[in-house]
C-alpha cells in the first residue's frame, strides 16, 4: 500500500477545489499498474466529490445550490460553533472516494474531476490518499 498526504490551503468560507492532477501524479509516483485508490478527508467541515471539471459553471452551480440549501447562520442550528451549515454540507458530500487505478493511470470519464470542497475556510487541509493494489 502506498501512502500520501496532500495539503490544501483554502483561500475562502466556502471553496470547491480541482485535486485531479494531485491525484494523478501521486498515482503514477508508486509506479503501480493497477489497483484502488482511497481518497480520505479527514475533515468534519470538508468533503470529497467527483463533478465536471471542463465547465467551471456546474461546480459553481454546485456550491451555490448547497450554499441556498443549507444556509450559512443562525438558523436554529444547535451547533455552538456557529458552522453548522458547513458539518451538513461536509455530510452531504461524503468524506470519501474509491477510485480505480489501471496501466498507471486513473480511471475517471471523460467529464469527470476530482474536488476537495471547503465549507470551513480559509484552512489548512488534508487529504489522505491510499493506493492499495
Ligand atoms: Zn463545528
Amino acid at each position: 500500500m502506498h501512502r500520501k498526504t496532500l495539503i490544501i490551503k483554502t483561500g475562502s468560507r466556502e471553496e470547491f477545489l480541482d485535486i485531479t492532477a494531485k491525484v494523478r501524479e501521486f498515482i503514477r509516483s508508486t509506479g503501480v499498474e493497477r489497483g484502488c485508490l482511497v481518497v480520505f478527508v479527514p475533515h468534519t467541515t470538508a468533503a470529497v466529490t467527483i463533478n465536471e471539471g471542463a465547465d467551471p459553471s456546474v461546480i459553481k452551480d454546485l456550491r451555490n445550490a448547497l450554499h441556498r440549501l443549507v444556509p450559512y447562520g443562525d438558523r436554529g442550528y444547535g451547533h455552538r460553533e456557529g458552522n453548522s451549515d458547513a458539518h451538513i454540507k461536509a455530510s452531504l458530500l461524503g468524506s470519501s472516494l474509491h477510485l480505480l487505478v489501471e496501466g498507471r493511470e486513473l480511471l475517471l470519464g471523460t467529464w469527470q474531476s476530482i474536488f476537495f470542497a471547503e465549507f470551513d475556510g480559509p484552512r489548512q487541509r488534508q487529504v489522505w490518499l491510499s493506493l492499495v493494489f
